[in-house]
């Protein structure tokens, strides 16, 4: 993953743990300008991306 930063420095990931319920991961993540950052791995299944397009459709 690139780091928002002006940079786009290429970040490492310095810790990994998943949440307390253990549905999603938690990554610490740290670019070489210094920044540091939190990403979130989750599951997506297909049945919620069917529901995204629906709401999708109710916005337009
Ligand atoms: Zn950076």
């Amino acid at each position: 993953m690139i780091c928002p930063c002006e940079k786009k420095g290429e970040t490492s990931v310095v810790d990994s743990r998943p949440t307390e319920d253990g549905t999603a991961i938690r990554r610490r993540r740290m670019c070489v300008c210094g920044e540091r950052f939190t990403t979130f791995e989750r599951i997506q299944f297909r049945e919620l991306m069917v529901v995204k397009k629906k709401r999708e459709k109710i916005s337009i």
